[in-house]
């Protein structure tokens, strides 16, 4: 009796052992490629992924390129040769990728770009991201209510800045702003003091805020020594800190020179922090949470040969194919909402607010 116990015994842990061995061959590898940590969001969405992508089996790997291409480059190149299955990549310049992506094709590895479209390529085969432009109409939403424009006769003065112009997000940011201020300022409601406008214009490369306080210094020496900016596009939440120093640094924040409405993007801690204390009027949440199921989602659907989930297949033209995306929603958060939006959802806690 006790010796065909011990044979079950040693039968069934030999199948298991057997098993675990397929199941490690045949585990999926994920390479997942981050522009940067110098912003809270990737850290999130990296972080997020990799969590989602173990407790569905799979083996995941995070590498973050610090805003450097050819760091970003070998770091995808590594991981190609180190077999991964699938890569998941934000881009820093979307437009750089072509060569190591050919390689990735001939692994028959696929490529999901995660929130910036990949450009230049066919070796794309699904985006991911929020919708983009939409984002861009709540920025220019939030300006025309922030000034009262539907009722104000003004006129306002307002500067403009736009993203990264290697990142394709910026233009459809920009060009969803204008979308609602461009008739405001064909009518003269607002006034752009400086004349700069236009993407080629105001990008900001690599979305540095301290370019865009550099920037905003010399906008307030060269219009503003004897006029008032009240509002400022400011397409993320990096770049509007720089650009309320430089403001602080001229004064604004006070009785007699209160804050013009500066917006952003992405509800990082810093901002909302600052939009608490009256600084900063609105950013726009994208829930990177969100973003990341959505992502292993397309991969697990992809990876089984099942239809992956697409709601947008017109849009995303990477100046080689159409590439089908998924865009999920963004949301305008201010004062009002954002301990709905971003701490009854558990995005972030109270206490790190204080
Ligand atoms: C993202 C934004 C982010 C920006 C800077 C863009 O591609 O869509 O959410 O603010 O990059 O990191």
């Amino acid at each position: 009796m006790k010796r065909s116990i011990v044979a079950v015994i040693l039968v069934l842990s030999v199948l298991l052992g057997a098993f675990a061995a397929v199941s490690a061959a045949d585990q999926k590898y994920i390479g997942i490629s981050m522009p940067t940590k110098s912003s809270e969001r990737w850290i999130i969405d990296g972080e997020s992924m990799v969590k989602i992508f173990e407790d569905l089996g799979y083996k995941a790997e995070l590498q973050f390129a610090e805003d450097d291409i050819p760091n970003q480059i070998a770091q995808i190149e590594n991981m190609v040769a180190k077999g991964v299955d699938v890569l998941v990549i934000a881009s820093i310049d979307g437009s750089t990728l072509s060569d190591v992506l050919s390689k990735a094709k001939e692994s028959g590895i696929l490529v999901i770009a995660y929130d910036r479209l990949i450009t230049k390529t066919p070796n794309v085969d699904y985006y991911a991201t929020f919708d983009n432009f939409g984002v861009g109409v709540i920025m220019g939403s939030q300006i025309e209510e922030g000034l009262d424009l539907k009722n104000q006769d003004g006129p306002f003065n307002i500067e403009l800045f736009g993203g990264s112009p290697d990142d394709t997000n910026s233009y459809y940011f920009y060009d969803g702003a204008m979308s609602v201020l461009q008739p405001y300022i064909d009518s003269g409601k607002l006034v752009v003091q400086s004349g700069q406008t236009g993407m080629e214009t105001v990008g900001t490369l690599r979305w540095d805020g301290a370019v865009a306080q550099s920037r905003m210094d010399n906008l307030l020496s060269a219009y503003y020594t004897d006029k008032r900016v009240d509002a400022v596009l400011a397409p993320y939440d990096g770049l509007s800190r720089g650009v309320i120093s430089s403001l602080r640094g001229v004064g604004y924040g006070t009785e007699s020179q209160p804050w013009p409405v500066v917006i952003g993007q992405d509800a990082e801690v810093a901002s909302i922090k600052m939009i608490i204390a009256g600084e900063q009027t609105y950013t726009v949440f994208k829930d990177t949470r969100e973003l990341a199921k959505q992502t292993a989602a397309m991969v697990e659907a992809a990876l089984k040969g099942e239809e992956v989930p697409v709601n947008d297949t017109a849009t995303y033209d990477n100046e080689v194919k159409v590439v089908p995306s998924y865009l999920l929603t963004p949301y305008s958060v201010d004062i009002n909402n954002y301990k709905e939006l971003l701490i009854d959802s558990g995005y972030m806690t109270e206490d790190q607010l204080k």
